[in-house]
């Protein structure tokens, strides 16, 4: 039998010395048969590299439930998980038992919405539907049954329950952003359809239009929306992550005379604010940073990177280091080169345009304050590109579930 060398990997990786600014070509992929000899020669691997036998831990699966905070503060408050953006692709989405995006129609077109929920009641139920499933869910206690008393008023249920074991009244909207909104879930549902639909968001003008009302309340209806596109933190990358870091911020070109900031081109921070940015994947992970020194990036990338992942970046001096707990392959742009065997860093390069399109052409202007915002809305729909408007925007609703008030937002 022929003897199975261990790392099958060596033969395609980007070797170092072989750098010498010409493209590199890999020798060859590994075959399907190499990478599960490769695979199990691991598992092997790990089991007898262990001196001490394993201590068997508990296994502990991921809480479904999460604290909320609504107006009673006595008792801690429960709502099933969101599925946030872990997210994000179709695959993943449908390995995560949490994410239920068809318990309520899926709808083909913005008409087709209008159509279907044509009141509030309907809006009311097919949110029940996403969030529920058939069961209320108590926001007070967290108790979950499918008899919780239905309140009526002269008559006609309006969504309102009565809690079987703490008493509490709910509908809903607890808790979520519709929560004390005087706006209807009609016009809130068209917003969502909208803002999560269209590659470039909405402006809160065209929103005030749109759906008649103030543009103050369409700018803080947009403020709620995009907060709950915010990415959930609890995750890692693993495999090749690209990493870059932008500069959002307006040109010296495009101010008035006395405004206008001198030396500001380039990386330096006058006038504007650096983004952080990583993929893997095809999921893209953006931080809004102080600077972009090797202080404040490396910390980031160990923090969402698992330990042993290739990273690719561009020449920039703050990723030097990198190589101690990452394989880490540098693509120097500035000798013209883009593009090494698999390693590049396009991915998130062309998320940055989206970004900067975006802002530019919709917002015109993102203060530094909301900036972050900003960047989860865009990596929001740049990670649910996959699925149809439909689906994002029953994903969406199940998202729904933070209220953020105005006096943060202003604050
Ligand atoms: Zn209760």
């Amino acid at each position: 039998m022929a003897a199975i060398k261990f790392d099958f990997t060596s033969c395609y990786e980007y070797n170092d010395t072989q750098f010498d600014c010409k493209p590199y070509i890999p020798k060859r992929e590994p075959t399907p048969l190499e990478e599960t000899c490769e695979d199990m020669l691991r598992v092997i691997f790990k089991k007898t590299s262990h001196v001490k036998p394993l201590k068997i831990k508990e296994i502990r699966f991921p809480e479904p439930l999460k604290l909320l905070t609504t107006r009673n503060k006595k008792v801690s408050k429960t709502l099933p998980v969101s599925p946030k953006s872990i997210i994000f692709n179709k695959s993943i989405m449908a390995k995560h038992p949490n994410i239920e995006l068809d318990t309520a129609s899926i709808f083909k077109s913005m008409v087709h919405m209008i159509d279907v929920l044509n009141n509030d009641n309907a809006c009311r139920e097919h949110l029940e539907q996403l969030r529920w499933n058939g069961e209320p869910i108590c926001p007070h206690c967290g108790s979950k049954r499918e008899n919780h008393y239905r309140l009526k008023n002269k008559g006609i249920f309006k969504g309102l329950y009565k809690c079987k074991d703490c008493r509490s009244r709910f509908t809903v909207t607890v808790g979520t952003m519709f929560d004390g909104s005087n706006v209807s879930l009609r016009k809130w549902f068209i917003a969502i359809y909208l803002f999560s639909s269209h590659k470039k968001g909405i402006s809160s003008l065209q929103l005030h239009r749109d759906l008649n009302v103030t543009q103050k309340t369409a700018w803080f209806m947009l403020s709620r929306i995009r907060n709950s596109f915010k990415n959930n933190v609890e995750f890692k990358f693993d495999g090749i992550t690209q990493v870059d870091e932008t500069y959002v911020g307006g040109k010296n070109l495009n101010r008035n005379l006395d405004k206008r900031t001198k030396n500001s081109q380039g990386r330096s921070l006058k006038s504007k604010v650096p983004v952080f940015g990583m993929l893997c994947n095809g999921m893209v992970y953006t931080v809004v940073v102080k600077n972009t020194s090797g202080r404040t990036l490396k910390p980031i990338i160990e923090d969402k990177v698992k330990c042993g992942s290739i990273i690719v970046s561009d020449g920039w001096r703050a990723y030097s280091g990198l190589s101690k707990e990452f394989r880490h392959r540098v693509i120097l742009h500035n000798k013209g080169i883009y593009k090494m065997g698999p390693y590049h860093t396009n991915g998130i390069e062309g998320f940055w345009s989206h970004l900067k399109r975006g802002i530019n052409g919709i917002y015109h202007v993102a203060s530094p304050k909301h900036l972050h915002r900003y960047c989860d809305e865009f990596a929001y729909r740049y990670n649910t590109r996959h699925m149809t408007d439909g689906e994002r925007f029953n994903l969406s609703l199940i998202n729904a579930d933070e209220k953020l008030m105005y006096r943060e937002l202003i604050a």
